[in-house]
C-alpha cells in the first residue's frame, strides 16, 4: 500500500504539470515504530529497479519477510517489554540508555514477537527498516540508514552515544546488529536518487536523499522553533514537546535525539486527561457550545478565587494517579479533613475555570520537572484543535507567564522534511566551497566561516511562520506560582487515595 501510495503521489505530480527535474534534495516524514522485514530477494529487487513498471508490481509481497507490518497501534507485545527491561537489568537501564521505558508500540519489542513467533521469517529477514527508512530506502533504490531521531523510539539505540545498544539488541533478537545497519544523523545526506525514479519520472540523477524521520520529528523540525520554546499540542491528546540540553531522570515520557540541534534532545511527554476531559465540560457546563465554554471561562478571574481542581478521569501518565480533587480557598493538605476538598463548585464557570487552570499547572510542573527551563525568553506555541481557542490559550499564556503563539501554516511534519531536504543542500554546498578552497590554499575561508544553524538558516526564508495570539497579564506569575506548589499538595493527596 505505501509503494503504491508512492507510484501514485509522483504520477500525479507529473500529471499536474510538475518538472521534477528542479528537484534538489528529498527529505521525508513517515509515521514512527512501524518496521519492515525486507527479503534477500527484496533487497535485490529494491536495487534493481525497472522503471518500464510500478513500483508496487515490483515491490510486492514477496519482498518482505513478514506482509502485515506492524504499526504503532499494535499494542500487543507486553510480554516482551517486561522480557527486554528485566533482561537489561531493569525499567531504569532501559530508560537511561534508549531515553523511554519499553513501550509496546515501539520496535523492539516488535521485532522480539516477531523473532519469537515467527522465527522462520525472522531468519530469512536480510534487512529491517522503519516506515521512514523504508520510504527514503525506495527513493534511494537501496537499503536507507535508520536515523538517530526515529532510533529512539524502538528501545534499541543508545540516545547519549548513538549508536545500538548491545544490550538492549542481545535482550531482543540475535543477529540484529546487521538487519537494522548503521544509524545516521537525521540531518544526513544518504546518497542520490536512484535510476528509477531518474528514468520514470525525470528527476535529476543529482538529486540527493536526506535521511528520513517520524512524523513527531519532523513537526518539530517543520516548526523551526529556538530553544526556549515549549510545543503544546492540543489535539486528540495533550502534549509537551521541548528541547532538552541533557536527558531528565523520569519514569515516563519519551526522550529522543533532536533532528536538527545536534547533541541536543527533545522531551515528549503526553496527558491523558487533555482535550477528552475539555470535551466533556464542554458538554454538561457549555452545552457543547465552545463559545458558551468560553464566556464562563473568561467571565472569572486569574486564579479562581482560590478553587482549584485537578480531573484525572482516566489513570494520568505522570502523576501516576487516577481521581478527582477540587479545593476551594479553605482546603489545604494541612490534615485530612481540609485535604478531602469539595465534591462541585458552586458555578460552572468555576468549575471550568478551575478545570482549564488545572491541566495547565499540571502541565507546568510536568514540563519542569523534564528539566524545561522557564524565563524571560519563553514562549509557548500551541498546535492542535484546541489551539484555535483564544481563552484556553490565554490561560495557558497567564499559567506559563510566557506568550503563546500558533503557527501560520499547517502540515508541519512535511513541512520539516522539505526544510531538512533543504538544509542538507546548503550544507553540502559548503563543503564543496570549503573543498575549493582548500584546494585553492584558501584556508582562512574554511576557518572562519562556520555553517549557519538549521534555525538561522531556515528562518531566513520564513521569517514570520508564528503568530502571537496572547501575552501574559502583568499579574500572572504572582498569582500562578503559588498555585504550581498547591498543585503539587493535590496531587500527592490524589496518590495517597
Ligand atoms: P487530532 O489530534 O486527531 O489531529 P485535532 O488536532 O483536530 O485532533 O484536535 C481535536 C480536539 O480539538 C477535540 O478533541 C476538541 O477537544 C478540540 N477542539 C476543537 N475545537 C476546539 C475549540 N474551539 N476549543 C477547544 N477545543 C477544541
Amino acid at each position: 500500500m505505501w509503494v503504491k501510495a508512492i507510484d501514485i503521489v509522483l504520477d500525479r505530480l507529473v500529471m499536474q504539470g510538475a518538472d521534477l527535474s528542479t528537484v534538489l534534495a528529498i527529505g521525508g516524514s513517515a509515521q514512527q515504530h512501524g518496521s519492515l522485514y525486507w527479503s534477500r530477494h527484496g533487497v535485490k529487487t529494491l536495487r534493481n529497479l525497472n522503471s518500464d513498471k510500478f513500483l508496487h508490481v515490483q515491490i510486492d509481497d514477496s519482498a518482505f519477510t513478514v506482509n502485515r507490518t506492524p504499526i504503532w497501534m499494535d499494542g500487543s507485545t507486553e510480554k516482551q517489554c517486561v522480557e527486554m527491561e528485566t533482561a537489561i537489568g531493569g525499567r531504569a537501564e532501559m530508560l537511561n540508555i534508549s531515553g523511554s521505558k519499553c513501550y509496546a508500540r515501539f520496535t523492539g519489542p516488535q521485532i522480539r514477537k516477531i523473532y519469537q513467533e515467527r522465527s522462520n521469517a525472522y531468519e530469512e529477514t536480510q534487512r529491517i527498516s522503519l516506515v521512514s527508512s523504508f520510504c527514503a530506502s525506495v527513493f534511494l533504490g537501496d537499503i536507507a540508514p535508520i536515523d538517530y531521531g526515529d532510533a529512539s523510539g524502538m528501545n534499541l539505540f543508545d540516545i547519549k552515544a548513538k549508536i545500538w545498544s548491545k544490550q538492549c539488541l542481545n535482550a531482543c533478537a540475535p543477529d540484529l546488529e546487521d538487519r537494522l545497519g548503521k544509524p545516521v544523523p537525521t540531518s544526513a545526506i544518504i546518497g542520490k536518487i536512484c535510476n528509477f525514479f531518474v528514468e520514470r519520472f525525470g528527476f535529476s540523477p543529482e538529486c540527493i536523499v536526506t535521511a528520513f524521520t517520524g512524523d513527531n520529528l519532523s513537526a518539530l523540525s517543520g516548526m523551526v522553533l529556538e530553544q526556549n520554546c515549549l510545543v503544546m499540542s492540543l489535539g486528540t491528546s495533550d502534549t509537551l514537546i521541548m528541547n532538552l540540553k541533557e536527558q531528565p531522570r523520569l519514569e515516563e515520557g519519551h526522550v529522543l535525539c533532536h533532528p536538527t540541534e545536534i547533541g541536543h534532545f527533545v522531551g515528549l511527554m503526553c496527558f491523558r486527561n487533555g482535550s477528552l476531559v475539555r470535551d466533556l465540560f464542554n458538554k454538561i457546563e457549555a452545552s457543547s457550545d465552545w463559545n458558551k465554554f468560553n464566556e464562563l471561562l473568561d467571565s472569572t478571574p486569574r486564579g479562581n478565587y482560590g478553587n482549584m481542581a485537578l480531573h484525572f478521569h482516566s489513570i494520568e501518565i505522570i502523576p501516576n494517579v487516577k481521581g478527582v480533587l477540587r479545593w476551594t480557598r479553605n482546603n489545604s493538605s494541612e490534615n485530612s479533613e481540609t485535604a478531602k476538598g469539595v465534591q462541585k463548585f458552586l458555578s460552572p464557570q468555576t468549575e471550568i475555570r478551575a478545570l482549564i487552570e488545572g491541566q495547565m499547572l499540571h502541565k507546568r510542573a510536568v514540563a519542569s520537572d523534564m528539566g524545561f527551563h522557564f524565563g524571560d525568553e519563553t514562549k509557548i506555541v500551541a498546535t492542535g484543535g484546541a489551539s484555535v481557542n483564544k481563552s484556553i490559550l490565554q490561560v495557558i499564556s497567564d499559567v506559563f507567564n510566557a506568550p503563546v503563539f500558533v503557527q501560520n501554516e499547517s502540515e508541519a511534519a512535511l513541512f520539516g522534511a522539505a526544510y531538512r531536504a533543504k538544509y542538507a543542500i546548503y550544507l553540502n554546498s559548503l563543503v564543496d566551497v570549503s573543498r575549493i578552497c582548500h584546494e585553492n590554499n584558501n584556508v582562512q575561508h574554511t576557518a572562519t566561516t562556520g555553517p549557519l544553524s538549521y534555525l538561522d538558516y531556515i528562518t531566513r526564508f520564513i521569517p514570520n511562520h508564528l503568530r502571537i495570539v496572547c501575552e501574559p497579564s502583568k499579574d500572572c506569575e504572582q498569582i500562578y506560582s503559588p498555585m504550581v506548589e498547591r498543585y503539587r499538595k493535590m496531587a500527592l493527596i490524589l496518590a495517597k487515595k
